[in-house]
């Protein structure tokens, strides 16, 4: 398993940085994003480090589909049966903000139907 030294998101998976986790498997860990922006805010991550979505390829993408077997999973523990958002910024017109790949699950609430 790849790690990235001074990465905030390895850092949070490997326990050095505190989080209030929500999910855990060997491939994926998932925790409340600490600056919620609707009233469900997680971030779904690789254990694995992939600096963004540009750096998924075939040698790690088992890492984005676990992913997204998982994403439904948490949305349906965390009651978002009426729907719910998940984006992933990428690069600077994104605003990607943490460079290791996460996936935002929004929800809770009625989303903005502008997504930019
Ligand atoms: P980005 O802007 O890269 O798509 O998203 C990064 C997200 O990570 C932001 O929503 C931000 O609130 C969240 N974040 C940044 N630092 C921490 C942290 O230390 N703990 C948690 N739980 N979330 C963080
Ligand atoms: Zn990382």
């Amino acid at each position: 398993m790849k790690i990235s030294e001074n990465c905030l998101f390895c850092a949070i998976i490997a326990g050095k940085i505190p989080s209030t986790k929500v999910y855990e498997d060997e491939y994926v860990f998932a925790f409340r994003d600490i600056n919620p922006q609707a009233p469900t805010h997680i971030l779904v991550v690789p254990k694995e480090h992939i600096g963004s979505m540009d750096e998924v390829n075939s040698e790690n993408s088992v890492f984005a589909a676990k992913i997204f077997e998982v994403i439904p999973k948490i949305a349906a523990q965390k009651g978002l049966a009426n729907g719910y958002r998940v984006i992933s910024n990428c690069g600077p017109d994104a605003c990607q903000t943490v460079h290791h790949l996460h996936f935002h699950i929004l929800g809770g609430t009625q989303l903005a139907d502008r997504m930019a």
